[in-house]
């Protein structure tokens, strides 16, 4: 079974599903989805293609997790690599640590000779350009870069607050449970931010046992709730996966103050389950769904949630509130 985000998983569904029906273990299926998406400009939140942050750079975040043993392996802020997940991959494979950021990563992705490619196309650079012609100061544009960037960062909208990080979940023919994702973040973060991606327990989580989780939208939002642990976890203590989504949901409704926006939480279970939810959703987010036995994989609509009454309706609200 697979559950990966549409529309940014669509050029690495079938792969990942072809090599799941050939009997691939569950992260080499996913690992090989999500390299598609990666190197897939048109998908412009993931890879090659994806958003710069505030100083026009493009940052990525990925993480992998296998069920069966626990390992896990994520990079963080990593520049200049084209397949962030390989390189996740890599620091479960090769080293005792599990999350490696910004300078250190490019430093281990160098030395495992990941594939180095130019991430900013033009398309992104000339986003980026408008938003500093028509956003910044003409005397801070002056002095660019050394300029106070928190300000700008608090009021930095996403060009495409509907678009999303890829997730991939997926169960093998042994049972063993995987996730991964992978993303370049919101447009015009702060240099260094991290968002729930690469953040084991936040952003992804997968124990063969039970199931898996992974979270698209704001990232900020699942590491305070540590969203995607928590439905594994829920699902171990007896909550059917729908059920654990939903108290997952409930944990979201908790937070009054910070950033508030959209995150969407896709579950499996062991028993062939599933469910997505698209917490402060608008009805347009949507997921492929592939089991054994289907002739492709299916896109189905995420179940909307309101969790914050009046977010999709004022204006604004999907920016930083201080609190
Ligand atoms: N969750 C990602 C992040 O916060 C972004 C997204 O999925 O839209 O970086």
């Amino acid at each position: 079974m697979i559950l990966v985000t549409n529309n940014e998983g669509t050029p690495g569904v079938g792969e990942t599903a072809r090599r799941l029906a050939r009997g691939e273990p569950a992260l080499d299926a996913i690992e090989a989805g999500i390299r598609l998406v990666e190197s897939d400009e048109s998908i412009r939140t993931v890879g090659r293609g994806g958003w710069a942050n505030l100083l026009g750079e493009v940052e990525l975040d990925a993480a992998v997790m296998d069920g069966g043993s626990l390992r896990t392996g994520a990079v963080g802020a990593l520049k200049g690599f084209l397949h962030p997940v390989s390189v996740a991959r890599q620091v479960l494979e090769r080293l005792p640590h599990e999350l490696l950021v910004g300078d250190g990563a490019a430093r281990f992705a160098r030395e495992i000779g990941a594939e180095q490619a130019e991430l900013l196309v033009p398309r992104a650079a000339e986003a980026w350009r408008q938003w500093f012609e028509h956003e910044v100061s003409a005397p801070d544009r002056a002095r660019w870069p050394d300029v106070a960037l928190s300000d700008y960062c608090r009021h930095a909208i996403d060009p495409e607050i509907g678009r999303d990080t890829t997730v991939f979940l997926a169960i093998d023919k042994s049972g063993n449970v995987a996730s991964s994702t992978s993303t370049s973040g919101w447009a015009w973060k702060y240099p260094g931010r991290l968002g729930d991606s690469p953040i084991i327990g936040a952003g992804s989580y997968a124990d063969s046992r039970y199931g898996a989780c992974a979270c698209t939208g704001a990232g900020e939002m699942a590491i305070r709730c540590g969203t995607a642990r928590s439905v594994v976890l829920y699902m171990k203590q007896g909550a059917s996966v729908t059920d654990a989504v939903m108290e997952a949901v409930n944990d979201m409704r908790h937070l009054k103050s910070g950033l508030i926006s959209r995150v969407t939480i896709h579950a499996i279970d062991t028993k062939g389950g599933h469910k997505v939810a698209a917490v402060n959703g608008d009805g347009t987010q949507h997921y492929w769904h592939w089991s054994v036995g289907f002739d492709a994989p299916v896109a189905l609509p995420a179940q909307p949630v309101t969790a914050h009454p009046g977010y999709a309706t004022t204006p604004g609200s999907d920016r930083y509130t201080r609190g």
